[in-house]
Order: structure tokens, then C-alpha cells, then sequence
């Protein structure tokens, strides 16, 4: 933890999640039919790693994660699991990646008494079986605290990452002695908490998304949708006007307005990866045309700049 002294008190900047949701689970009294009670987080957390394990974007000292926890009855758990495994596929394949699931069960040491494992580990074979997905067992290789799901990502060139998490915590809520009441409100009882987060740290998902993709994101993704090349400074007028009505239009779209040659131009755009290259010169000018390059393609589609923005929603309409 990166530690602050403050006027002889000592702070700690955040770096996770888990403490904090119990405690605003616990900052009243709960009941049953709050359950499950899900909280979703991407707090800005920090870790102070050693300078010589910092490494891109994989290992950063502050960073987000798409975090949550959900807060559950023991009866609630496989639909939970199961919702959550739904949820991760539903990510995974927008962005074309294929995953591996293996169940981590109970360790050689372990916390709680040895009847909620065992009906938990029942739960979560359960939710895989009803998720549908081939999957296998990692005997023993479960948290201390609790039963897992192993997600591992594989890229465009087959290699894997662990990024999603769905575990299972009985320890958390005893640390912090959580409960709800039940339907006898008399009795109290302790809630489950799933550990979830589906891209985990933002920043790592980015620098593997960036490898997956070859640098070349897919449009709706794209921090580069486009990009107008003047032909030459008497079309510049119209050029800004084009890259205005894109812009407003909602897309990211850049405008080059040096004096070089429309091939270096060009040529400079397909290297800095722009999906769309648009070309405009005085005939383009003259009829409210633009001249559209694919990124790395060579051909060239003529169309009007209302035909463009309705090209691009296409685009973006078919990955929702
Ligand atoms: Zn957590």
C-alpha cells in the first residue's frame, strides 16, 4: 500500500475494493429481501509495486478495475454464478475472444466448516453445467476463503490471460461481521459475497485488446475513426467543415492540414491507423462528396458525407 502521514495520522491510498463494499453493506441493517445486494465499482485503486515490476500497461501503480460484489443468500449463489458467467461471455465475445472455465475447489487448508464448501462447490458445478460452456476441475486449487471460477481469455494468437474472476468469499463477511435479518427477523443471518469483475484492470484489458487487434481496433472501439486529408489548401475549408459535421455526429475524427503531398498525407494516416481515411479535394468540394479509403485498402468509394455518417452508424450499430 502507498502509505501518507497527514498531520500524524496515517492514511492509505485505496488498493481494493472488498473492505470498502463490505462496509457500506454494513453502514445499517440489512434484510433478506434486499438480497442479493450487487455493487459494482471501478474506483481508482493503487498498489505500490516495485519500480522493477512495472512493466506497460500490465503492471501500473494506479489503475481501475470493473469491479464488483454481490451480496447473496447461499440459496441465491448458482444464479448469481450464473448470471455472472452470461454477463462475461456476453463481453467476451464483442470483442472476439474465446475462454477456458475451470472450477477451483477447496484447498488442503482452508477456512469455515467443511458442509458450506461442499454445498457451494454443488452450486457453482451447478451454474457451469446450466451455463452450458465446456469446463474442467482444478482440484484444490480454490482461495482459502472460498470456491472459483478460473476465467482465462485466449487472444488472436492463442495466448491466455486471467482477467474475469467469480469467487467466492465466506471469510470477508465474517471478518466484518455482516448479517441481514431473515423472514424471523429475530434471526440473523450471514451473507455470501461473490468477488466479480469481467475486463479486471482496465488498463491490462487495454494492453491485451491492443495485442489482440494488431494495433487496428475496430471501429466502435476506435480512438481513430477518421481522419480528412485536404488535397490541397483550397479544399482546407471544406475539410474542417467535414471533419466538424463528423465530430458532431458523435465520432473521433482528425483533420490534417499540413502542407505536405496528399500521398505522405495518406500514407501517414494508414501507419497512425486510422479506420477511415477520407480524401477531399475541390471536385469533393464542389458536390458535398468525400472520398473514402478503408485503413490498409487501396480502393477508393465516392459518397456523400450524409451517406458517410449513416455508413459509420451502420458500423457502430452492428456490434450493439
Ligand atoms: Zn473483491
Amino acid at each position: 500500500m502507498f502509505l501518507l502521514e497527514i498531520e500524524k495520522q496515517e492514511f492509505g491510498l485505496k488498493p481494493m475494493n472488498c473492505p470498502g463494499h463490505c462496509l457500506i453493506f454494513d453502514h445499517r441493517v440489512r434484510s433478506y429481501r434486499e438480497l442479493p445486494l450487487r455493487m459494482a465499482d471501478f474506483g481508482v485503486l493503487h498498489r505500490n509495486e516495485a519500480s522493477g515490476a512495472l512493466s506497460g500497461l500490465t503492471r501500473v501503480r494506479r489503475f481501475q478495475q470493473d469491479d464488483a460484489h454481490i451480496f447473496c443468500r447461499e440459496s441465491q449463489i448458482k444464479d448469481e454464478v450464473r448470471s455472472g458467467l452470461e454477463f462475461i461471455n456476453y463481453t467476451y465475445e464483442i470483442f472476439g475472444f474465446t475462454y477456458d472455465l475451470k472450477l477451483s475447489t477447496r484447498p488442503e487448508k482452508y477456512l469455515g466448516d467443511l458442509e458450506t464448501w461442499e454445498k457451494a462447490e454443488a452450486d457453482l458445478t451447478e451454474a457451469l453445467n446450466e451455463f452450458g460452456k465446456p469446463w474442467e476441475i482444478n482440484e484444490g486449487d480454490g482461495a482459502f476463503y472460498g470456491p472459483k471460477i478460473d476465467i482465462s481469455v485466449c487472444d488472436a494468437l492463442s495466448r491466455k490471460f486471467q482477467c474475469a474472476t467469480l469467487q467466492l468469499d465466506f471469510q470477508l463477511p465474517s471478518r466484518f461481521n455482516l448479517s441481514y435479518s431473515a423472514e424471523d427477523e429475530a434471526k440473523k443471518e450471514r451473507p455470501v459475497m461473490i468477488h466479480r469483475a469481467i475486463l479486471g484492470s482496465v488498463e491490462r484489458m487495454t494492453a491485451i485488446l491492443l495485442e489482440h487487434y494488431k494495433g487496428k481496433w475496430p471501429f466502435w472501439l476506435s480512438p481513430r475513426q477518421a481522419i480528412v486529408c485536404p488535397v490541397s489548401v483550397k479544399s482546407e475549408p471544406y475539410a474542417l467543415q467535414v471533419k466538424d459535421m463528423i465530430h458532431q455526429a458523435g465520432f473521433y475524427v482528425d483533420v490534417d492540414t499540413t502542407d505536405r503531398t496528399i500521398q505522405k498525407k495518406v500514407r501517414e494516416a494508414q501507419l497512425a491507423q486510422y479506420n477511415y481515411i477520407l480524401v477531399v479535394g475541390e471536385e469533393e468540394a464542389s458536390n458535398g462528396k468525400v472520398s473514402m479509403r478503408v485503413r490498409d485498402k487501396a480502393n477508393i468509394t465516392v459518397m456523400s458525407t450524409e451517406d458517410l455518417l449513416k455508413f459509420f452508424r451502420e458500423e457502430v450499430a452492428a456490434f450493439r
